[in-house]
C-alpha cells in the first residue's frame, strides 16, 4: 500500500518524485517540457480555430439552409 512520503509531487514528464517546489525532475525534462507547452499551445489555437469554424457554420448555416 502507500506509504506515507514527506510532501512530494512527480515530474510533469516522466513521473518521477521530487520535492514539492520543484516541476520538473531534470534540464532535459524541463526542454521536453518546454517543447510540450508550444505543441499544446498549436493543439489550443488549432481547437479554437475548429470552434470558430464550427460556430460560424452553425450562425451562418440557418441563412442558406433553407
Ligand atoms: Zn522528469
Amino acid at each position: 500500500m502507500a506509504e506515507k512520503v514527506a510532501q512530494h509531487t512527480h515530474c510533469q514528464i516522466c513521473g518521477k518524485t521530487i520535492p514539492v517546489s520543484e516541476t520538473l525532475c531534470s534540464d532535459e525534462c524541463k526542454q521536453k517540457y518546454r517543447s510540450m507547452i508550444k505543441k499544446r499551445k498549436m493543439l489550443m489555437y488549432i481547437m479554437y480555430a475548429l470552434i470558430f469554424v464550427i460556430l460560424g457554420m452553425f450562425m451562418i448555416g440557418p441563412l442558406f439552409g433553407n
